[in-house]
């Protein structure tokens, strides 16, 4: 089934008493900010951006060296970018899902897999060993079909993943029917080793543990702009300077410190709403009671989960870029694609209508032209930078800090040998054509999915020269 986009008046007035605020962050848990910095410092190591990035670099700079002098500078608060607002799927793969990593790194793909396995693997450990109360589970993550043709890919991808010890299953109809009921759902595909966090509650698990092993954390301090001195990096902030001997950049989708990273990097927004929590008779209507981490295998997908206090968290399908990398606060809400995403919710569960919404809110994806992470280097190797997870770097970040670490401690190891690591996307082309061509691609992948599957000429160029879109 295609879903219609025609927003029912029902399904808009099940919106009327959201709050705009991603869910996740409006909890009691949500921590006292730290002070901003007011001072002048000299630090060993300042990292830049308190999301993941920023947190797992400075915690696992503290775990290789626990005397190292390291600081972390956020602009907003810790989590407050894409890191306390996403849907929580914490995937396996580092490249953006098997099938990407095997369009673009063939040679590697079976050593990225484990590599990723690995990462989650710290991850889940990490976790346990801190005692991070994060609602964090293995659950595995369910790619569905709400069309035949969708099927098949399903099958071919099982294939494909085969020799590389990659391990999907197939899920039938009256399987899934089993799993999650809806009218609209015809099979699935499902990555077992996957999991599901509260994502918020991770990073602030991550900031305290940062916190008790002496990472100097500066909240409300935006950074605005780097300068090489010699044998040093200075940092501007509005009340104080860092001079630092190395500087990790975890900035994500924000506006970035260094202009090469602005041709890579294209701020695209997603947007999410979550419904009140179900009565148990609503529940037993959809059964979900494994938790599955789920998602539609459309171009134009839609990703949903449930919470801890037996909410749904429905999200995705509309991929947003503004003119000219259009960023703010202000694009953060988006009613027209709230009541898309209500009305399709109640496409796939009719069962549930008269369920209402709390919370709407959207956030920025930092989408580069391969989907996956890419690093590099500024002010001769002191500087480092980790990005372009393209909405899929709640596991990736961890494994993107270690390459930041590895870049500059001038280390060459197992990763930074990597093509994966060694090359960069595509830069995608100044404006007016950088607007054109990502409406062009929108276009095109809604096209493709309501075409069973079938791609355009354009949507295969841009395949074939390696410039592709996603969110
Ligand atoms: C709606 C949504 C849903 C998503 N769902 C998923 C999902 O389910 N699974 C998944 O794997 N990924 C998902 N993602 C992507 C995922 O959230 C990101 O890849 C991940 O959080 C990136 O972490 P980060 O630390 O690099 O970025 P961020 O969390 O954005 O952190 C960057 C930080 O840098 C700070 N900063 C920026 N500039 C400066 C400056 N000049 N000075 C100081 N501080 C600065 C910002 O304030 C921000 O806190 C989603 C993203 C969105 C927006």
């Amino acid at each position: 089934m295609i879903y219609s986009n025609n927003p029912r008046p029902q399904s808009i007035q099940s919106l009327v008493d959201a709050k705009p605020v991603p869910f996740w962050l409006d909890d009691p848990a949500r921590p006292t900010p730290e002070p901003g910095l007011t001072k002048d410092l000299r630090s060993d190591l300042l990292v830049i951006g308190a999301g993941y990035t920023g947190l797992w670099t400075a915690l696992l700079a503290k775990e290789q060296n626990p005397t190292r002098d390291v600081v972390l500078l956020e602009t907003g608060e810790v989590a407050t970018g894409a890191s306390g607002r996403n849907g929580g799927f914490v995937d396996a793969s580092i490249t953006h899902g098997f099938l990407n990593g095997l369009s673009r790194w063939p040679r590697e793909v079976a050593i990225l897999e484990k590599i990723g396995e690995a990462n989650l693997d710290a991850i889940e450990n990490t976790i346990k060993g801190l005692g991070i109360e994060c609602d964090y589970r293995r659950v595995g993550e369910i790619d569905i079909a709400t069309e035949p043709y969708l099927l098949d890919e399903f099958k071919e991808i099982t294939e494909l993943a085969e020799p590389y010890d990659v391990r999907f299953r197939l899920i039938d109809r009256e399987q899934l029917y089993e799993i999650v009921k809806s009218p609209i759902f015809l099979g699935g595909i499902k990555r077992p080793g996957s999991s599901l966090v509260n994502p918020a509650q991770l990073a602030w698990g991550l900031r305290k543990a940062c916190l008790e092993r002496g990472v100097q954390l500066y909240e409300k301090t935006p950074v605005t702009k780097l300068e090489e001195e010699n044998d040093l990096v200075i940092a501007h902030t509005p009340h104080g300077r860092i001079r630092a001997n190395r500087v990790a950049l975890g900035t994500n989708a924000f506006p970035p410190l260094l202009k090469r990273i602005s041709y890579y990097i294209v701020p695209v927004y997603d947007y999410a709403i979550m419904t009140e929590p179900l009565t148990s008779s609503q529940r037993d209507s959809i059964g979900w009671h494994g938790r599955e981490g789920l998602s539609d295998g459309n171009r134009q997908f839609h990703y949903f989960r449930t919470t801890a206090d037996g909410r749904i968290l429905w999200g995705g399908y509309d991929a947003i870029y503004h003119w000219d990398n259009g960023f703010g606060p202000h694009l953060e809400q988006r009613p027209a694609s709230f009541a898309r995403l209500a009305e399709h919710f109640f496409q796939a569960f009719p069962q549930l209508e008269g369920l209402r919404f709390t919370h709407t809110w959207g956030g920025a994806i930092d989408t580069c032209s391969r989907f996956s992470p890419f690093w590099g280097t500024a002010h001769h190797g002191k500087t480092a930078y980790s990005m372009g997870y393209t909405g899929l770097g709640v596991g990736a970040s961890r494994f993107g800090a270690l390459v930041m670490l590895d870049l500059l401690g001038g280390r060459q190891t197992e990763r930074t040998k990597l093509e994966f690591v060694k090359t960069k996307p595509l830069p995608f082309p100044p404006e007016p054509l950088r607007s054109v061509g990502i409406k062009l691609s929108q276009w095109s992948m809604r096209q493709a999915d309501e075409n069973q599957g079938h791609e355009n000429f354009w949507l295969k160029v841009m395949d074939w020269v390696g410039l592709g879109f996603d969110s």
